[in-house]
């Protein structure tokens, strides 16, 4: 049980350090671009691909005060670092001449945060906005409280900083509101929001209407998660709260009512292998050991973990090929594998009840001829058409060790890979 534990946690890990599963994230600046659509405050300013554009944007804006934000999908940008070693995704500035400098320092590096993993995330733009006063800083988040199964909003009059951290040290600052389906935000709750938030009274009016309106983006763009952080309460602009930092997340099973939206889809921030077996319907994670694994189902494939750990082995990945497999989509999950030189063997552990072993036998050998496969493969395999699946590895020729149970068959790839 230990081990099921243990392969439990690392997958948990790396499905959340891997934010491919069901949710689209979007970048600051198209963010901006949906407050803007539903008329909440958010500094004026335009994302610069080339450095020349972000001294023509911050022109155009004709401030001085300036800030220039790195779009990279990742939280903390501010306390963030770059590869080339230049400080903070957030920088203010107070020229045009400044504003290209840093786009030319930021663009096409990657900034390295708290939360982006030792890597870092490449910076695809960079958002040049105008730098607005901010009297008081706050904290909003909408998300599905998957307990209450409703939306609920978060606030906090401390924001700016981590909300784990305001969590840990003064939890008394943060309050929380469900929203039922039948009843939307009412009024009322969105005045004991604004109340919460640490703003002056002048300034509640208008965090009542932006918190309405931001509850209206969550439930018609089908929404997983709208954090702002921080909410500010702004001086010498049309209304006296603004968004200064907005992140958005995306339910994917609403992908197909939600088009503008997942046009802003922005693969250069998604992990490459993850994308390509996304596109086969393949369920991929990496891991960290050297043990490469085809499965089919997400049961199966836990399983095949705990075995393999039982036995003293260690996983490379999670691999759930679904009950969809062709003899094509087996070719892409070996590859997908082999990109990882850590792989010293690969485990196929198919129960074939919709998905066909013959299918599998046959991406299976086509891979291992197409790729020039060098690691040894141990296959169990059991279900539908398995004795053509057999009879398909047999003729083969290959070097493939084939087993029907499991025990054996896990056994075996440790030793090999050891
Ligand atoms: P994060 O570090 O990724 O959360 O990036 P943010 O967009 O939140 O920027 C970091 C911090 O910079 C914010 O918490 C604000 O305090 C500050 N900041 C960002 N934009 C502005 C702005 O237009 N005006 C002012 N006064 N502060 C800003
Ligand atoms: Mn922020």
């Amino acid at each position: 049980m230990l081990s099921r534990t243990i392969a439990a946690n690392q997958l948990k890990n790396s499905l959340r350090a891997s934010k491919q599963i069901r949710n689209l994230s979007i970048h600051e600046y198209r963010s901006a671009e949906l407050l803007r659509q539903y008329g909440v405050g958010t500094p004026a300013g335009e994302a610069a691909f080339e450095p020349q554009q972000a001294y023509d944007i911050a022109k155009k804006l004709g401030h001085d005060a300036l800030v220039v934000k790195a779009q990279a999908l990742t939280g903390g940008r501010g306390k963030g670092h770059f590869d080339t070693g230049l400080k903070s995704g957030v920088h203010m500035i107070e020229s045009a001449e400044q504003a290209r400098d840093l786009a030319k320092q930021m663009l096409k590096h990657r900034l390295i945060t708290k939360q982006s993993g030792a890597k870092g995330k490449p910076v695809s733009a960079v958002y040049v906005v105008e730098r607005v006063n901010a009297k008081h800083e706050a904290y909003l988040s909408i998300l599905m409280d998957r307990q209450s199964k409703k939306a609920m909003i978060i606030c906090s009059s401390e924001g700016g900083m981590n909300i784990e951290e305001v969590a840990a040290k003064n939890p008394d600052a943060i309050k929380k509101f469900t929203v039922t389906e039948s009843e939307g935000l009412t009024a009322e709750t969105a005045k004991q929001i604004s109340k919460s938030l640490g703003f002056s009274a002048e300034a509640e009016a208008d965090a009542a209407d932006a918190v309405t309106k931001l509850y209206k983006i969550f439930k018609e763009k089908d929404a997983s998660q709208i954090e702002i952080n921080p909410l500010s309460e702004v001086e010498g602009q049309d209304t006296k709260v603004m968004c200064m930092d907005a992140k958005f997340g995306f339910d994917d099973n609403a992908s197909f009512r939600q088009e503008e939206v997942y046009s802003w889809r922005d693969l250069s921030q998604e992990d490459a292998d993850e994308v390509v077996a996304k596109k086969s319907d393949l369920n991929f994670v990496k891991l960290q050991g050297n043990i490469g694994c085809l499965v089919n189902g997400a049961g199966l494939a836990m399983a095949t973990m705990d075995v393999i750990k039982l036995y003293g082995g260690d996983p490379a990945n999670f691999l759930d090929c679904g009950g969809g497999a062709t003899p094509e989509t087996i070719e892409t999950a070996f590859k997908l594998i082999l990109s990882n030189e850590k792989v010293d063997g690969i485990f196929v552990n198919i129960f074939g009840g919709i998905v066909r072993c013959d299918f599998v036998a046959q991406g299976l050998v086509s891979a291992t001829k197409n790729l020039a496969v060098s690691v040894p493969i141990v296959a169990r395999l059991q279900g539908t058409n398995l004795e053509e699946g057999r009879r398909i590895i047999e003729e083969s020729g290959l070097k493939i060790y084939s087993f029907d149970e499991l025990d054996p068959a896990a056994q075996k790839v440790v030793e090999l890979t050891r």
